[in-house]
């Protein structure tokens, strides 16, 4: 934890960009981290691997089954009044993003017809938190001044002993910093496996929801629907290199494409990594086409998000409460399966040291099982129950004074 701490917020992040507009730095501050972090990458892979494992099982689910909201805290920093943006311009971001994730928004009537069938409502929408970390009353923004008149190390934005705001719980919440970003930088992120502290997305004052001042190549809200992408696990849709064909945003359905896509071009372009009709998908949020242009999430894409948010961000799907005034549990951890047979799979994604308690009762309220146990970081900790006879009974999962309970159902062949 320390030593994430000082490595994330002191050494790294300066991450130099040349003064016009840059429509996302999400590659090169993650490229910069896990330079510094080694460790990153490895976690990178990891997660790929688990969320394709999920995208397998799950082939032919898409979210739209059920709707997922995901809490959301908005960290306003302004040095000028202009940056100090009001309430209703957080809300219009708020309600972009779920137009946008729902397939709502109004120019869905620009997706080439060859591609409405590939469009996707993800299935997920957000909202501004009702409650805070320490669950009291909150309209889910907050606010400071900073005497930064812009930010280029993006990680001080991120904690108050920085001139910044401190993260709110990322198992709990998507947080995202609101600001004046050096080097015309509109957002970026922090992809999933990162460090608790800097978890979420900065994004430019300038680009943030559709009311406002705002820069008019990118006055529509999509910079936040692309951050948000990130995120959830999403990559560039041409694959961040440099113009080749080698890249790849790990998804079928998108066309491979050589570089990214500026400005609002007509339909069809094509490149040399894919040379015929229809050509690349420039229209895609993961593109980096003006606001007006940009107005798909694929299906493959809606399943990498919903596959990330059922492994690395899990915790976030136990905590969508706080969008109703209620605080939830928010453990990153699943149990596997249900119905089980010989042992019950606790799978955990905490990036750093925990301990959980397991307990097994049954539908009495009898406790059958009882043990703890510490974990390193992320494990699969099994739980023999070939002893315990075949019926209904509570697990809980408890840690960090949060408690996840789930109705198991233990069936012996
Ligand atoms: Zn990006
Ligand atoms: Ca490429």
């Amino acid at each position: 934890m320390h030593k994430l701490f000082i490595v994330f917020l002191f050494l790294i992040p300066f991450v130099s960009f040349s003064q016009h507009t840059k429509r996302c730095g999400t590659y090169e501050y993650w490229e910069m981290m896990k330079q510094q972090d080694p460790s990153l990458a490895i976690g990178e892979e990891r997660i790929n691997r688990e969320a394709n494992e999920w995208m397998v099982a799950h082939r032919n689910e898409r979210g739209q089954s059920s709707v997922i909201t995901i809490p959301v805290v908005v960290h306003v920093l302004y040095h000028t009044d202009a940056e100090n943006i009001s309430d209703a311009q957080i809300q219009s971001q708020i309600d972009v993003l779920n137009q946008d994730f729902a397939r709502l928004n109004q120019d869905t009537i620009l997706t080439p017809f060859v591609w409405r069938t590939t469009a996707a409502n993800t299935g997920l929408q957000f909202c501004l938190t009702s409650v805070t970390p320490d669950t009291a009353p909150s309209t889910g923004i907050e606010r400071r001044y900073t005497s930064n008149e812009s930010w280029s190390n993006f990680n001080e934005m991120k904690s108050f002993s920085t001139g910044g705001l401190d993260v709110w719980n990322r198992d709990r919440f998507m947080n995202i910093w609101v600001g004046n970003l050096d080097g015309g930088v509109l957002g970026l992120t922090q992809m999933p496996g990162g460090s608790p502290l800097t978890d979420g997305m900065c994004i430019s004052y300038k680009a943030f929801g559709k009311i406002g001042d705002l820069d008019p190549q990118y006055n529509l809200g999509r910079s936040a629907t692309h951050e948000t992408g990130h995120w959830l696990g999403l990559y560039h849709i041409w694959g961040d290199d440099g113009g080749a064909c080698s890249g790849t945003d790990y998804l079928n359905d998108t066309p491979n494409q050589a570089d990214n896509t500026f400005n609002c071009p007509p339909f069809p372009q094509t490149d040399e990594c894919s040379p015929a009709y229809p050509g690349i998908m420039f229209m895609n949020y993961m593109d980096y086409s003006d606001d007006a242009c940009m107005n798909i999430f694929t299906n493959d894409q809606s399943s990498k998000m919903h596959a990330i948010l059922n492994t690395t961000r899990v915790s976030i799907l136990n905590n969508v409460a706080s969008c109703n005034g209620s605080i939830a549990v928010s453990l990153p951890i699943k149990l596997f399966p249900n119905p089980v047979t010989d042992e019950i799979l606790i799978h955990t994604y905490f990036n750093i040291p925990a301990s959980i308690d397991f307990s097994l009762k049954d539908l009495y309220g009898r406790e059958i099982m009882h043990k703890a146990k510490s974990l390193s970081s992320y494990e699969k900790v099994p739980f023999d129950v070939r002893h315990i006879s075949s019926g209904v009974y509570v697990v809980s999962v408890t840690s960090n004074n949060y408690t996840i309970t789930e109705k198991v159902i233990i069936a012996h062949r």
